[in-house]
C-alpha cells in the first residue's frame, strides 16, 4: 500500500481495474496517512465520511464492472475555497469558519460524477490572499520537503540526504501560496491531485516549492462556478499533480463550459491526449529577459540554462525575447487586486450567512464588528485599500489605469505569439522555499510582490502556465521552472511539460516500509 500511495493516478486505477485492490483499501490509507501527517497542516477539514461513502460506492463499481473511469475511486482533496455540499467551506477564515454551502463547486462535482473520492478540504492563506500559505485563521502549512516528517516517512531512491532535517526544532519550510495545503496533500500522498486556484500564481507557486506539477488552465476554459471569489477576471482553478498524465487526467474531467459561469468559453472541449513521445525540434521557446531578475538564485538560474539547453540540443530554438510591460504587471495586480477584494468581500456583513459578532445596538455596528472579527489584517487592508481606489475621485487614477495597463501586458504576449513564439520559458519562483522566519520577515504583501513576480503576468493576460519540478537543491529543496502558452493552447503546454519531467526525472518522494501500512 505505501507504494500505491506515493504513485500515480495511472498506475493506481489500473490496479482498481484489474481488482488487485479496492478503491476502500485506498481511502483508508488515505485518511490514515493524513493523520500521520497532521503536523504539517495541510488539511482544515478531513472528509473522512464523504471519503469513505465514495470510496464504498466505487467498491460496488468494480465488483459490477461498471467502474467511471480512470478516476474512479482516485483520493483528491479540495481547497477550501471551493463550496463543497454541507461541508465547511471556510477560505481559512474566521468569517467562515462555520460556513457549509448547500452546493457543490462545478469542478468538484465533475470529479465527484467522474467517481474521486474526497479526502478533504485544504489549507490556504485566508481568502487565498497570499503567497506562503502562513495566513491562515487555522495556523499555517508546513513544506514536507526539509522538515522532520519526511525524515521520519519518506525516502527517496536518488536522494540519501533528503531524509536529513534541514532546520532547527522550530525552524521549517514554507509550502508556498496560497494554495500550500493543496501541494502538501499531493506531495505526502494523502492524495494524487488537488485543486488549486490561481488568481497571480497560488496553483503554481506552491507546485515549484514542494516539487510538483501545477497548471493554471486558460481563463475561461474551468469553471469558476463555487469557488469563492478572489478576482474575478484572474481567478482560474488550478490542479497540483504529481505527474503531468495526472494533471490531464484531471483536466480532462473538469474543463469545458459550464451554464453555471458565463465566464466559461463555449466551445466544446476537446480531451487532451498526450503522447509518449514528445518532438520539440520544431519549437521556437522564447527566454523573456524581464524574468531574469536581480534575486534569483544561482541555482534556479542554473536550472533555467540547463532546460534551455536541453531543448536546444533535441532541436528546438531558444531565442531571447522581450516582454516590456513585465514590471508593471504586479503593482497593477495589486490595484485590482484590492478592488475586487473591496468588492467581492463587501457580501460578508454578518447579516446573511458566516460570522456574527454579538452586537445588537446598530445595524452599522453589527457590520463594523463582525467583519473586523471575521477577517485578518491582510483582508482588512485590501478591502480598505481597494475602497480607496474605487472612490469616485480616484477611480480614473488607479483602477481604469491599471485596466489599460494591463491591455499592454497582454499585447506584450501577442507580439510574441504573433512572431511564432510557441511558448516561454521562464523560472516560477526565483528561489528554493525559504524557511518561515524568514519569509515571514516581509509582510503578506510586499512578499507578493516577490513571489508572484514570474507567475503573475500570465493571469494579466489569462494564459495558460505550467509549474515544472527540475531537481532539488543543495538544501535537498525542489527547484523549479514555469512554462507559458498561448491561450488554449494546453495541449502544447503539457506535452513540453512532459517531455521536461521526462528529462529532468525529478526525484519521487516514497513513504517508507516501516510506515504504518503493512
Ligand atoms: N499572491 C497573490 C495575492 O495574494 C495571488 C494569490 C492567488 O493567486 N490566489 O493576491
Amino acid at each position: 500500500m505505501n507504494k500505491l500511495l506515493s504513485t500515480t493516478i495511472r498506475e493506481v486505477s489500473q490496479k482498481i481495474h484489474d481488482g488487485t485492490v479496492r478503491p476502500s483499501e485506498i481511502c483508508k490509507a488515505s485518511v490514515k496517512l493524513t493523520s500521520i501527517v497532521k503536523p504539517l497542516n495541510a488539511y482544515i477539514t478531513v472528509t473522512n465520511d464523504v471519503a469513505e461513502k465514495q470510496a464504498s460506492d466505487a467498491d460496488t463499481r468494480q465488483r459490477q464492472n461498471s467502474l467511471l473511469g480512470q478516476l474512479d475511486g482516485i483520493p483528491i482533496a479540495v481547497k477550501d475555497n471551493y463550496c463543497v455540499k454541507n461541508k465547511p467551506t471556510t477560505c481559512a477564515s474566521r468569517m467562515l469558519a462555520n460556513f457549509s454551502p448547500g452546493y457543490n463547486a462545478t469542478v468538484y462535482e465533475r470529479l465527484r460524477k467522474q467517481g474521486a473520492v474526497l479526502i478533504g478540504k485544504t489549507n490556504l492563506d485566508e481568502f487565498a490572499m497570499g503567497s506562503g500559505t502562513i495566513d491562515s485563521f487555522y495556523g499555517p502549512t508546513k513544506n514536507v520537503w526539509g522538515s522532520k516528517v519526511l525524515s521520519q516517512f519518506y525516502s527517496c531512491e536518488s536522494s540519501p540526504v533528503l531524509t536529513q532535517e534541514l532546520h532547527g526544532k522550530d525552524a521549517w519550510c514554507i509550502a508556498g501560496g496560497s494554495s500550500g495545503g493543496s501541494a502538501i496533500a499531493v506531495a505526502t500522498g494523502t492524495c494524487y491531485a488537488a485543486l488549486g486556484s490561481d488568481t497571480g500564481g497560488s496553483t503554481r507557486n506552491p507546485a515549484s516549492y514542494c516539487g510538483l506539477i501545477g497548471l493554471k488552465p486558460t481563463y475561461g476554459l474551468v469553471s469558476r462556478y463555487g469557488l469563492i471569489p478572489l478576482l474575478n477576471s484572474m481567478d482560474v482553478p488550478g490542479i497540483l499533480a504529481r505527474t503531468v498524465d495526472d494533471t490531464v487526467l484531471i483536466l480532462n474531467a473538469i474543463a469545458g463550459s459550464d451554464t453555471a459561469d458565463p465566464t466559461t468559453v463555449q466551445r466544446e472541449y476537446v480531451p487532451i491526449n498526450l503522447s509518449e513521445t514528445v518532438d520539440v525540434s520544431n519549437l521556437r521557446i522564447g527566454i523573456p529577459k524581464e524574468y531574469g531578475v536581480q534575486g534569483i538564485s544561482e541555482e534556479v538560474q542554473a536550472c533555467w540554462d540547463r532546460v534551455s539547453r536541453h531543448l536546444e540540443e533535441a532541436g528546438a530554438s531558444i531565442i531571447p525575447v522581450s516582454l516590456p510591460h513585465t514590471n508593471y504587471s504586479i503593482v497593477c495586480y495589486s490595484v485590482l487586486n484590492r478592488c475586487d477584494v473591496a468588492s467581492n468581500l463587501a457580501c460578508y456583513d454578518g447579516i446573511e450567512y458566516g460570522h456574527r459578532a454579538d452586537e445588537w445596538s446598530s445595524t452599522n455596528k453589527l457590520y463594523t464588528k463582525t467583519r473586523s472579527e471575521g477577517f485578518n489584517d491582510v483582508v482588512k487592508g485590501r478591502i480598505l485599500v481597494g475602497n480607496y481606489f474605487l472612490l469616485a475621485e480616484n477611480y480614473k487614477e488607479y483602477y481604469v489605469k491599471a485596466m489599460k495597463m494591463r491591455r499592454l501586458i497582454a499585447q506584450d504576449f501577442d507580439v510574441l505569439w504573433n512572431n511564432n513564439i510557441d511558448l516561454l520559458l521562464t523560472p516560477t519562483t526565483l528561489t528554493e522555499a525559504p524557511s518561515y522566519n524568514e519569509f515571514a520577515m516581509l509582510d503578506n504583501q510586499t512578499q507578493c510582490l516577490i513571489q508572484d513576480h514570474c507567475t503573475q503576468p500570465a493571469n494579466m493576460a489569462g494564459l495558460p502556465a505550467i509549474n515544472v519540478p527540475i531537481k532539488l537543491s543543495r538544501r535537498g529543496l525542489p527547484l523549479s521552472l514555469q512554462l507559458m502558452a498561448p491561450l488554449f493552447h494546453e495541449q502544447r503546454l503539457l506535452s513540453i511539460a512532459k517531455w521536461i519531467e521526462q528529462i529532468v526525472q525529478f526525484p519521487k518522494l516514497e513513504l517508507k516500509d516501516t510506515c504504518l501500512f503493512e
